[in-house]
């Protein structure tokens, strides 16, 4: 069977997240991008992966297009055994253009997209092509997008509760914010923190200690430059509380110097960014070796999002799947990968990722 194209498709779906927001500059982002990425085979086969466009998500749609696609047509549809294969030749191809960020995300779309059609192929759920499932269900976070405003914190935070997610995450930056959630939500729920790579070393260590009374279960990316993995592991020795990155870190090769500098207590590698189901594994693998737990990237609603439960199910390691928590115009799943009443999300048990996009959504929200 032999790949006869690889087409990327942007979607755009609005959001509504009440309160909260990011922004780009001074304007709000209002809608969730996602670039699928559709191989498809002279047997009539279709794989779908998904590659992180954010606020790029042209700039992926064209390295897709331009760099990816003449990589893989008319190569011969690779089984599990060949996947890590052909990535690592299209890697090697595409080392000089970047190790990190849209190339990365692009091989990240393609390697999805061929795990998705290797299962398919043999007619089994990613989870069972892969190992063995230790969960059907994964329990959901809320990932709350930034709001600032700490009674408006404690209430969304209520909210979310109250909507069943069984932990939450804050994107926030103020000491006040994190323990304005720690009063709402009480002493149980697990609370983190993403900061997104704001502070220096010595104010990340003071913001530490500071939140330490609140217990988040981690500070998420505290340090800026993200890079300065030394200086993240100063701020996990001496701030008190564990640390977590990787979302942004491409391949097992910067996980592996991330882990060797001690910065982290969680790994959190990004299906769509890292390199794919092929790198995500390797992380795991690595992970495990130094005694790193996990807590996956996921704040997406595409094929990846699926591919992450697919790969979650595997390990019953405790961990919750990302959920950004906003209320969407409409679901490339037809709602079942919504949370159900007790914060989980069924693992999908079709063939390949488990599920087909509705097309019908693709051509309503195509950009
Ligand atoms: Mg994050």
């Amino acid at each position: 069977m032999l790949i006869t194209d690889v087409r990327a498709h942007h979607v755009r779906i609005p959001y509504d997240a009440g309160v909260a927001s990011f922004k780009q500059g001074a304007s709000a982002i209002a809608a969730v991008d996602i670039v699928l990425v559709e191989v498809t085979t002279d047997a009539g086969m279709t794989g779908w992966g998904d590659a992180w466009g954010y606020v790029c998500p042209r700039s992926t749609v064209s390295a897709i297009a331009e760099m990816i696609a003449p990589q893989a047509r008319g190569q011969e549809v690779p089984d599990a055994a060949g996947i890590p294969v052909l990535m690592e030749r299209i890697q090697r191809n595409l080392h000089l253009f970047g190790r990190y960020g849209i190339t990365m995300f692009a091989i990240s779309g393609l390697d999805i997209a061929l795990w998705d059609l290797a299962a398919r192929i043999q007619g089994v759920p990613l989870h069972r092509l892969l190992g063995a499932q230790k969960r059907a269900r994964i329990p959901a976070y809320a990932s709350l997008l930034k709001i600032g405003d700490a009674a408006l914190i404690a209430a969304e935070c209520e909210t979310a509760l109250r909507r069943g997610y069984p932990a939450i995450k804050l994107h926030e930056t103020t000491v006040p914010a994190v323990h304005a959630a720690r009063d709402a939500i009480g002493a149980g729920i697990p609370l983190m923190v993403d900061m997104n790579c704001p502070m220096d070393g010595p104010t990340a260590i003071a913001f530490a200690r500071d939140c330490r009374e609140a217990a988040p279960l981690f500070l998420e990316e505290p340090v800026w430059p993200p890079e300065d993995f030394a200086t993240l592991a100063e701020v996990r020795a001496q701030g008190g509380l564990n640390v977590a990155a990787g979302e942004n870190a491409c391949t097992v090769h910067q996980f592996r110097q991330m882990l060797t500098a001690g910065a982290l207590s969680h790994a959190q590698p990004s299906v769509i960014k890292v390199g794919g189901i092929t790198e995500y594994l390797r992380v795991v693998d690595l992970a495990d070796t130094m005694g790193v737990k996990l807590a996956p990237h996921s704040p997406y609603f595409g094929p990846g999002f699926l591919a992450t439960l697919q790969l979650m199910s595997l390990r019953d390691d405790g961990t919750f799947a990302e959920v950004f928590y906003m209320n969407r115009a409409a679901c490339l799943w037809r709602g079942r990968i919504d949370i159900d009443p007790e914060g989980c999300i069924a693992v999908p048990d079709g063939p390949g990722l488990g599920y087909e996009p509705d097309r019908e959504v693709m051509e309503r929200y195509r950009a």
